[in-house]
């Protein structure tokens, strides 16, 4: 018999961690290879991938969020690496928006390869996507990412778009000196294709990412520069996640900015993020976390997945430390699950 979970306060869930904070999100990472090799998130020659072994299969992710749906979780986003990399994806789309507690499932992905997969995963339950675009300039996108094509991303987003993927969110990385001058371009084109737009900081995770802080923007510069051509209207909060957002008045486009260097919002942190090994990783910029493959290997029980999740949970921290301790987390962004 299953084993009944303490609620806290929460009424509809046990994960309630020791700030308070009730997690009901979960960024699983299908896998740390990536088509592409943005220069923030991935060294150019990396090769040092997880074995595939380690990867969790589609059974046991099923398993994991299966536990984590019935302690309360209702929403995830598939991620990596990038995500489309991983064969079938739609198969365990599938399964993951079909399980009892899971009504949201996202994607976050470069769409590089996403035109001929955007029908299977809107079919699979997979309801609105992130999409990362730090340039529309082609030679631009194929500096940042190191050979790739934009041309690809664009067919990818205008797949997304036929196939009624919503909302689609562009994710563009500010980057002083790189991509600075094309914050209007940005703007321009999500309003015409009926995006919404999201700017972020650059982290200092891994080597790669503390190299890219020489070209880091504080994004209240960037609001400053858009609110001279455009009228911000604060408020807007779509989703519940990190971004602070703004409508264009007199539009529908929404624009977004994630800050986690200039205002950490670690007080809101709802999420958890898995790894494609099955590590269950705390905080994106701490190292707390627990290992869960081993465990599912070794053949625990459901209720005692659920009490190793909500254990896990205890261990949460209360904030990042990327401005205190820049150099602390060795994990590329791609290894955790961006
Ligand atoms: N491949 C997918 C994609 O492109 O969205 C998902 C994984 S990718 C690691 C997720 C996001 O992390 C992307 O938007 C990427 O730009 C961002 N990212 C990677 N390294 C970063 C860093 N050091 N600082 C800020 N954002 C970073």
């Amino acid at each position: 018999m299953s084993k009944q979970v303490s609620t806290g306060n929460h009424p509809n869930s046990a994960l309630v961690d020791p700030f308070g904070r009730q997690i009901e999100y979960v960024r699983l990472s299908v896998t740390d290879k990536c088509n592409l090799r943005c220069f923030y998130c991935m060294p150019s020659g990396f090769r040092d991938f997880e074995e595939p072994d380690h990867w969790l299969n589609f059974d046991e992710i099923e398993r994991v969020i299966s536990a984590f749906g019935k302690l309360g979780v209702s929403r995830v986003r598939l991620t990596g690496g990038e995500p489309l990399v991983r064969s079938e994806l739609p198969d365990l789309a599938g399964r993951l928006s079909s399980l009892p507690g899971i009504d949201d499932l996202s994607l976050s992905t470069n769409a590089t390869l996403l035109a001929n997969q955007a029908q299977s995963l809107k079919s699979a339950g997979i309801s609105r996507i992130n999409v990362s675009l730090d340039s529309l300039k082609p030679d631009r996108f194929a500096e940042i990412t190191r050979g790739g094509k934009l041309d690809q991303v664009l067919d990818g987003l205008m797949a997304a778009k036929k196939a009624d993927l919503s909302p689609i969110k562009i994710n563009m990385v500010a980057l002083r000196g790189m991509n600075d001058d094309e914050f209007i371009d940005m703007v321009e084109f999500c309003a015409e294709h009926g995006f919404t737009l999201r700017f972020i900081e650059s982290m200092p995770m891994g080597d790669t990412g503390r190299d890219a802080c020489d070209q880091y923007l504080d994004l209240e510069k960037v609001r400053q520069q858009l609110s001279q051509v455009y009228d911000l209207v604060p408020g807007f909060v779509p989703g519940g996640g990190p971004a602070k957002y703004y409508q264009v008045s007199g539009t529908d486009l929404k624009i977004g900015f994630i800050t986690p260097i200039s205002q950490h919002f670690c007080q809101t942190c709802n999420r958890v993020r898995l790894s494609v090994d099955g590590t269950l990783h705390l905080c994106l910029g701490q190292e707390h976390s627990l290992p869960l493959r081993t465990l599912l290997r070794a053949g625990i029980s459901d209720s005692e997945l659920q009490d190793k999740i909500i254990e896990a949970i205890a261990l949460k921290p209360e904030r990042h430390e990327f401005n205190e301790k820049p150099g602390q987390v060795v994990r590329l962004m791609s290894m955790t699950g961006g």
